[in-house]
Protein backbone atom coordinates (compact mmCIF):
# COMPACT_ATOMS: atom_id res chain seq x y z
CA UNK A 1 0.00 0.00 0.00
CA UNK A 2 1.38 3.71 -0.52
CA UNK A 3 1.48 6.02 1.79
CA UNK A 4 -2.00 8.30 1.37
CA UNK A 5 -0.47 12.23 1.65
CA UNK A 6 -3.65 14.19 0.28
CA UNK A 7 -7.13 14.34 -0.67
CA UNK A 8 -8.78 15.52 -3.78
CA UNK A 9 -10.05 19.42 -2.62
CA UNK A 10 -12.54 18.79 -5.12
CA UNK A 11 -15.69 17.98 -2.82
CA UNK A 12 -17.19 16.00 -6.01
CA UNK A 13 -13.97 13.67 -6.14
CA UNK A 14 -12.37 13.48 -2.64
CA UNK A 15 -9.96 11.12 -3.99
CA UNK A 16 -7.24 9.64 -1.96
CA UNK A 17 -3.64 11.00 -3.63
CA UNK A 18 -0.94 8.42 -2.79
CA UNK A 19 3.10 10.15 -2.18
CA UNK A 20 4.28 9.30 -5.54
CA UNK A 21 1.32 10.40 -7.65
CA UNK A 22 0.63 13.39 -10.39
CA UNK A 23 -0.93 16.07 -8.61
CA UNK A 24 -2.17 19.37 -9.97
CA UNK A 25 -1.88 22.38 -7.39
CA UNK A 26 -4.38 25.90 -6.77
CA UNK A 27 -2.49 27.48 -3.82
CA UNK A 28 -1.99 25.22 -1.17
CA UNK A 29 -4.68 22.64 -2.34
CA UNK A 30 -4.29 19.77 -4.04
CA UNK A 31 -6.37 18.07 -7.06
CA UNK A 32 -6.12 14.47 -8.48
CA UNK A 33 -6.35 15.83 -12.03
CA UNK A 34 -6.68 18.97 -13.98
CA UNK A 35 -10.75 18.36 -14.47
CA UNK A 36 -10.86 18.17 -10.64
CA UNK A 37 -8.57 21.74 -10.36
CA UNK A 38 -10.63 23.07 -13.29
CA UNK A 39 -14.15 22.06 -11.76
CA UNK A 40 -13.10 23.45 -8.43
CA UNK A 41 -11.71 26.89 -9.99
CA UNK A 42 -14.49 27.15 -11.95
CA UNK A 43 -17.36 27.28 -9.45
CA UNK A 44 -16.45 30.72 -7.27
CA UNK A 45 -15.24 32.41 -10.41
CA UNK A 46 -18.52 32.30 -11.68
CA UNK A 47 -20.57 33.20 -8.74
CA UNK A 48 -17.63 36.34 -8.11
CA UNK A 49 -19.39 37.62 -11.62
CA UNK A 50 -22.62 36.96 -10.60
CA UNK A 51 -22.60 38.81 -7.80
CA UNK A 52 -20.50 41.94 -9.19
CA UNK A 53 -23.78 42.12 -11.83
CA UNK A 54 -26.54 42.40 -9.62
ZN1 LIG B 1 -10.19 14.66 -7.85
Amino acid sequence: MKQIVAVCENEQCEKTIHKGDEVWHKWHDLYCSSKCLIESFGSPVKQQVAEGVR
